[in-house]
Formats: C-alpha cells, sequence, structure tokens
C-alpha cells in the first residue's frame, strides 16, 4: 500500500446517535484527504437495531463481507433498548464483529484534554493519560447467547484461553488488572501475564484487583498507564475513565485484531440525546485519528501518522479555545464541534 492507493473504509453508522457522530468523522477524513496525500474509498453498510427491525438480521452478510475487504471499519454505535431479541437481549453487530474478525484487543485510551472538566480533583493540574485494553472475544462475552435461565437460577460461563490471552499480552503490556484472588480463571490469565512480563523486563510490570482498581483509579487516575483486562472488566472500567475525562462522548476506541480493526467510540447509541444535535462526536473523531495511526503503522506511512497527529491537536486546540459540549453542561451541540475542529484543522 502507497500513499496513492485509496484507503477502503467500511462505514458502518448504526443506530441513535451513531450517524450523528459518524457524518462529523467523515467530514474531518474528507478535510485530511484534501490537505494530505491520503486517500479514502468510504462504502457505508447496514448493521444494527433498525436494521434487525427491518429484514430479522442484525446486518446483511454483505455488510461482514465488506468489512473484510475492508483496510479498515469506522463503526458509530449499533442496538436500541427498545429493540430485542426474542430472548430480550439487544442487538450487537459490534460485538459479532469482535469474535467474527478475532478482534481481541480493545484499545480504550483516556487522556484529558486540557480545558475539559474531570470529576476528578487535581486531575487539571497531574493530568489523566491511561489506555485500558479489553479484551474483546471472550471472558464473560464468551457466554454471549450461550447463557441458561431456569425458574430457579442462571449461568454465564467465563472464558479465558492460552492463545487469546498470551496475544493479548503481548499486544498490551504493561499493568494487568484481575481478580485473582478469588476466581481460577483469573489465576490462570495472571499467570500468563507474568509469563509475559518476564519476557519484557524492560517494561516496569504490577497486577492490580479490579475493586482495589476501581478506588485507586478515582483516587490517583494519573498512576495508570496501560491496564490489560478480561472483557467484562474492561466494559465497565472504561465506562468509568471515560467519565475520568469528561464524559463517553470524550472516549475513543479500537477493537484490533492480527488483520482487521473497527474504530469506533466508547459509547453507546444514546437513545435519550439522539435527534436533537446534542451529541458530542469527540470520541468519533479521536476514534478515526486512532485509525489513521494504526493504518500508518500497518502500511509504513508517515503521512498517515502526521494525519492522526494533526486531528488530535486540532480538537485539543478547539477545548483550548473553550468549547464546551452539551454533554458536560455547555452549550455547544454537534455541529459547533465539527466546525470548530474543521477550522482548527
Ligand atoms: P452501550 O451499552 O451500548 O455502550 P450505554 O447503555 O452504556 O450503551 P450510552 O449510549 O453510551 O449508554 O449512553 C450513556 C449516557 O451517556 C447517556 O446519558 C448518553 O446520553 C450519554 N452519551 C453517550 N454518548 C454521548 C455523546 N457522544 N455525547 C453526549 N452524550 C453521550
Amino acid at each position: 500500500m502507497s500513499a496513492n492507493d485509496a484507503f477502503r473504509i467500511a462505514v458502518l453508522a448504526g443506530d441513535g446517535i451513531g450517524p450523528e457522530v459518524m457524518a462529523p468523522a467523515l467530514e474531518i477524513l474528507r478535510k485530511i484527504e484534501k490537505t494530505s496525500d491520503l486517500k479514502f474509498r468510504f462504502t457505508e453498510a447496514p448493521a444494527g437495531a433498525n436494521h434487525y427491525l427491518a429484514t430479522g438480521k442484525s446486518m446483511p452478510d454483505s455488510t461482514v463481507r465488506l468489512c473484510d475487504e475492508a483496510d479498515a471499519i469506522l463503526l458509530g454505535a449499533c442496538g436500541l433498548p427498545s429493540v430485542r431479541y426474542p430472548d430480550n437481549t439487544e442487538i450487537m453487530p459490534q460485538v459479532e464483529l469482535r469474535f467474527h474478525f478475532d478482534l481481541y484487543a480493545g484499545v480504550r485510551p483516556a487522556r484529558l484534554i486540557p480545558g475539559v472538566p474531570s470529576p476528578i480533583v487535581g486531575a487539571d493540574r497531574r493530568g489523566i493519560d491511561l489506555i485500558v485494553i479489553r479484551e474483546s472475544t471472550e471472558g464473560l462475552f464468551a457466554s454471549m447467547g450461550k447463557g441458561i435461565v431456569t425458574d430457579t437460577e442462571a449461568r454465564e460461563t467465563l472464558v479465558i484461553t492460552r492463545k487469546t490471552s498470551e496475544r493479548l499480552f503481548e499486544f498490551s503490556f504493561r499493568l494487568g488488572v484481575d481478580k485473582a484472588n478469588v476466581f481460577k480463571a483469573f489465576a490462570f490469565f495472571r499467570e500468563m501475564f507474568d509469563a509475559a512480563a518476564a519476557r519484557h523486563p524492560d517494561v516496569k510490570a504490577d497486577r492490580l484487583y479490579v475493586d482495589a482498581c476501581s478506588a485507586l483509579l478515582v483516587k490517583r487516575p494519573w498512576d495508570f498507564d496501560v491496564m490489560v483486562m478480561e472483557n467484562m472488566f474492561g466494559d465497565i472500567l472504561s465506562d468509568m475513565t471515560a467519565g475520568l475525562i469528561g464524559g463517553m462522548g470524550m472516549a475513543p476506541s479500537a477493537d484490533i485484531g492480527d488483520r482487521h480493526a473497527v474504530f469506533q467510540p466508547c459509547h453507546g447509541t444514546a437513545p435519550d440525546i439522539m435527534g436533537q444535535g446534542k451529541a458530542n462526536p469527540t470520541g468519533m473523531i479521536l476514534s478515526a485519528a486512532m485509525m489513521l495511526d494504526w493504518l500508518a503503522d500497518k502500511h509504513g506511512l508517515e503521512s498517515a501518522t502526521e494525519a492522526s497527529e494533526r486531528i488530535e491537536r486540532a480538537v485539543d486546540k478547539v477545548y483550548a479555545d473553550g468549547i464546551k459540549p452539551m454533554e458536560f453542561g455547555g452549550r455547544n451541540g454537534t455541529a459547533d464541534i465539527v466546525k470548530a475542529v474543521l477550522a482548527a484543522l
């Protein structure tokens, strides 16, 4: 791949505020196209609760094929609380894609952008800049659709495999979070983390139980760099770290496998604010920047690294200049934020 070839990007806007935050991210990428040697070919495809309502499927086979052939996948948000399978679970093509393409590393950076208010006292001075790495294909989510419920009890099985854990730790080396004092599965997880730690003596490794970790995260978030953990723990703690840096709308993410990767904000479809122009698109825009960084790494393209950094700098400038999303009490809706980021670019 050279800078002259167009990157094929599969675009799954999804439901709720998904399309509302996807449109700004595409606008930003089109601006990048005009001001760099990068080219993109965006192809939109259906997935989510609305598609399920229309067809009875969470996404068509053509969407999966498109994702398979794409250089990267951008996803808005999928699922609506009011639309459910007969077993009462939500429509979650984003989780299906993680299984289908073996996207085991869920990378969720939480950086407090100067100018954004954090609920943590002292965070504006000390900063927050950490990454939660959520294993994304097994753990408690391995039970998805397979749980057993009777009149008297419910069972869901947590799965941790050597193959995925070893790849995960190689990917993400630094600070492990588990519950190894209570569950054997996490003792197994920890054993593989320790083995990875021994292979990376240059990196300072530490381990924490997830409950103690939650308390520490709100007391001293600046002490954390990279945290790697089981799927469900990562689901919960990454929402918490999003809260630490201003809110769900600020947090980007990537689900990365050995070949494919999906880039989407940490947040869901936010039905409470959909259609009102209130959604904060920052997490989606920063996810697009993560996509460029991943493509840069994969294809050795310096210009994609530069473009990713330009988007981050533009977002930082907009917050330094005082933009305040409605998400945390400000007056700026989706359109204001996109306009400001485009201008800063
Ligand atoms: P999921 O389980 O699909 O991740 P969720 O149930 O955790 O979704 P979200 O859809 O992320 O919920 O919404 C949680 C809260 O955060 C809601 O009050 C929503 O309005 C708010 N929120 C989420 N994303 C944004 C955004 N981009 N801008 C503003 N507010 C947001």
